[in-house]
């Protein structure tokens, strides 16, 4: 039922087909959004917004440096008023003995000082250098040409006459798109590694030789910064420089050495190395998450997003929505403002977008979907919802359609308001009749679907509802149902014309003053047997079908060896039904399945029975074309004789000719197996079908039936003898055994006697009786025989 799950709100029957098909869309939502996140993340389309996300991160937790480092920029104003660029070193060194006087911790130059330049300023600055404590120079490398083929590095180490100072690494390396966004605390110069000028400056090598972010959220513009030329003219106070870690470089802009980093945007290089410096110091040196965690964050947004289910998608999922959306924005925030990690969020983000996107487009979809398939003034499923469901059930269904009398009387006297009123609690009431989906398919039309056989009486209980008068809003309004109904057999009828004749037979309903009438078109016979079927299935629980035995006569022994169970049906109100007319219809219906299993039940505890009593009669067992084709039949045949602890050797399965012929391929598979496990086959109705002896010959069976038509008439007609006769010699020969049926006289007996058949079963022997009457019979043969001799 496509809508009735749809209609769960309204207190209808969930349906399992909607919920497969929201569970697959779920499903395919994970897996789609997940996937595709993926690929992305492989593809680095989500590296501009985890840069955007990094830096509006860093504005958010904007920090204050610690003031322990401060740069001593070459700046425009000191170029200007010192003397034209490169200088003489004699005022670097007058910088480092002030700094020192002062009080500097350490100096950091990060200034290149690898080739010697004029004599008596390099003398000066490396005598400063010895006067010092400890003061670091840079080391570095760069590519030997701009020229992209020229791959060969040149080395950059201090002049040979500053190796007193400490070196440190000072190279910077921008991605590809040219901004700087990690640092490393080590580089790898000349085949050593070289501790980088902030791991030196900060005194801390947590990092080892690896690369971290520094902390964008430190701001750069309160590092102090004093002016080179006012350090080397004293005009700086010593407590400005006073234990602090100096680091000494050049920021005019004429000198080059400029970079671009996250959030600040172009900074000298310098700036770069202060702010590596004091993250180490602050121990802010951040990593970032890898591939693995961000792969795991994705799929467990994907899922939670994409794959829960929510029965009030309205209300709970925004609320899902909000709080992953919250929990992937606040949580690398809180993180990193905690701990020096930085959260690859991006991935997530975009995963969790996704799925709320598509998850909508999908409730979407179903609204309208949904919406379609609604009544819009009660929210009853409508028409078109039960044309679907029809389309999806079984045959065998009855449509009920129930109109409301009086319909625009009773709109007239409570206006349209409490009529929508009325209408859904007149569905509800008939929910607890009939305990599946009440559909509105006219304005003053109810319906619902039922099984052929409760038909009648649910639409009675359902007319009867409505002795109570139906509450409103506006007070109490008595209604009356007039319930029409129409069915259909083997499910040949369309939807449509169903419905549209359940709804006719309304007025038939209203005309003859009847709580419900059927289809007048309907064929009266036709929706007998629909209700047969219901009845049948009843009978055979309640004990109102019994087996009775045919007896059939050993003609060489003369004794009654073999006996063929035959069902009747005791009916409550039309007396005893014979197998010919429901046999066929429960074939059509697959209620015969249900009948071979009752009926095998019984003869395989009468078998056991008689075998106790010392009688072996072998029953032989009617098996339909149906139960053929059942892939579970012969598990049912085993599972009830080894209930009842029958021998199957004992027992016999009669098929007929034209259930074999139908599926050659099951029905001999069906046979092999079922002759595996001991039973006894047997050809019935033979003779009567296209099947030739050659063809009999590859099936495995132990018995051929001749069908009475022929056996019936053999002394009176000579085709008839020459087939029954020709039939027992070859089936000897091909060492089956041969029973004629339908023997009605002694001289047919006789006759057959002569030719040799093996058993005979007809009327001169007995016609089908009760188990206790073939005892008697069987008893009574024996005696007669011993008599005789
Ligand atoms: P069938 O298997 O050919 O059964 C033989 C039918 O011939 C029986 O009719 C039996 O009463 C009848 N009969 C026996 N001796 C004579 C005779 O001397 N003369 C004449 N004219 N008829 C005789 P019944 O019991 O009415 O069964 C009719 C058919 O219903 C059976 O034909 C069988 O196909 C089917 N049937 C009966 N019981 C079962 C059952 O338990 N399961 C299935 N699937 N089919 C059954
Ligand atoms: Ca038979
Ligand atoms: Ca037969």
């Amino acid at each position: 039922m496509a809508s009735a799950g749809e209609c769960n709100a309204h207190g209808q029957v969930p349906d399992p087909r909607h919920k497969r098909r929201d569970r697959l869309e779920r499903l395919a939502c994970v897996c789609l959004v997940a996937a595709a996140t993926i690929a992305l993340q492989l593809l680095g389309t989500f590296q501009p917004l985890e840069h955007w996300l990094t830096a509006s991160r860093a504005q958010l937790l904007d920090r204050a440096p610690t003031g322990q480092v401060a740069i001593v920029e070459i700046d425009a104003r000191s170029l200007k008023e010192i003397s034209t660029w490169p200088w003489s070193r004699r005022y670097h060194a007058q910088a480092l003995e002030r700094l020192y006087a002062a009080g500097a911790e350490l100096v950091a130059f990060d200034v290149d000082f690898s080739s010697p330049s004029e004599a008596a300023g390099d003398r000066a600055f490396a005598t400063a250098l010895k006067g010092g404590p400890a003061t670091i120079l840079p080391i570095f490398q760069q590519r030997a040409s701009d020229d992209p083929s020229q791959q060969s590095v040149v080395r950059s180490r201090p002049a040979a006459v500053f190796s007193s100072a400490w070196v440190g690494g000072v190279n910077i390396f921008p991605g590809p798109d040219g901004v700087v966004r990690d640092y490393p605390a080590a580089t790898m110069i000349g085949g050593r590694i070289q501790p980088s000028l902030a791991t030196l400056v900060a005194e801390n090598d947590d990092f080892g030789d690896r690369a971290f972010e520094p902390d964008w959220a430190i701001d750069v513009g309160r590092i102090p910064r004093l002016s080179f030329v006012d350090v080397v003219k004293g005009r700086v106070p010593a407590r400005a420089i006073a234990g602090k870690r100096i680091i000494v470089g050049a920021t005019a802009i004429e000198l080059g050495d400029r970079y671009t980093i996250p959030r600040f945007g172009t900074v000298p290089g310098v700036v770069i190395q202060a702010l590596a410096a004091e993250s180490l110091l602050q121990h802010r040196a951040i990593t970032r998450t890898g591939a693995l965690p961000t792969l795991f964050g994705v799929v467990l947004v994907a899922l939670i997003l994409g794959g829960i289910a929510h029965r009030r998608f309205a209300r709970t999922f925004p609320l899902a929505a909000i709080a992953v959306l919250a929990v992937l924005g606040a949580a690398p925030i809180a993180a990193e403002s905690r701990f020096p990690l930085a959260l690859n969020s991006a991935a997530m983000l975009f995963c969790a977008i996704a799925c709320i996107a598509l998850r909508v487009i999908i409730e979407v979809r179903r609204r309208v979907r949904l919406s379609a398939l609604l009544d819009g003034e009660t929210g009853l499923p409508n028409r078109r919802a039960l044309e679907q469901d029809l389309t999806g059930m079984g045959p065998q269904r009855v449509v009920a359609a129930a109109a409301i009398d009086r319909f625009e009387a009773i709109r007239d006297t409570v206006g349209s308001e409490s009529l929508a009123e009325i209408v859904r609690e007149a569905a509800a009431r008939i929910t607890t009749i009939v305990d599946r989906a009440v559909y509105r398919i006219a304005p003053d039309t109810l319906a619902w679907t039922e099984s052929a056989d409760r038909a009648e009486r649910s639409s009675k209980a359902v007319a009867d509802l409505f002795r109570e008068p139906v509450q409103t809003g506006g007070g109490a309004v008595d209604i009356a149902l007039s319930i029409g109904l129409n069915g259909s057999i083997g499910g040949a009828t369309l939807p449509q014309p169903l419905i549209e004749r359940a709804m006719a037979a309304t007025t038939g309903a209203r005309a003859l003053g009847e709580s419900f009438a059927w289809y007048e078109g309907s064929d009266p016979a036709a929706r007998r047997q629909l209700s047969m079927m219901g009845e049948l299935r009843r009978g055979l629980a309640g004990g109102d079908v019994v087996v009775l035995y045919q007896p059939q006569l050993d003609l060489r022994h003369g004794t009654i060896s073999h006996a063929e169970a035959l069902v009747r049906w005791r009916h409550p109100v039309d007396g005893l039904i014979g197998p010919d007319q429901f046999i066929p219809l429960a074939e059509s219906t697959g209620v015969v399945r249900e009948l071979t299993d009752f009926v095998l039940s019984r003869v395989a505890e009468d078998s056991v029975r008689l075998t106790r009593g010392g009688a072996p009669i072998r029953f032989a067992v009617n098996v339909s074309a149906a139960d053929i084709g059942s892939p579970a039949f012969v598990d049912h045949v085993v599972e009830a004789i080894a209930a009842s602890g029958a021998d199957p050797r004992n027992l016999t399965l009669e098929i007929t000719e034209s259930a074999i012929i139908n599926s050659p391929e099951t029905a001999v598979g069906t046979l092999t197996a079922l002759r595996d496990r001991g039973l006894q086959l047997s050809v019935d109705d033979y003779g009567t079908g296209q099947s030739t002896l050659s063809y009999v010959k590859r099936l495995p069976v132990h018995e051929l039936k001749i069908d009475k038509c022929f056996v019936t008439s053999i002394c009176d007609s000579e085709s008839d003898l020459i087939m029954v006769r020709s039939t027992i010699n070859l089936a000897h020969e091909l060492g089956l055994r041969v029973v004629a049926e339908g023997v009605e006289d002694e001289r047919t007996l006789q006759l057959l006697r002569s030719l040799g058949c093996d058993l005979a079963q007809g009327y001169v022997i007995g016609k089908p009786m009760s188990l206790d009457e073939l005892c008697g019979l069987a008893d009574a043969t024996e005696s007669g025989l011993r008599a005789v001799a």
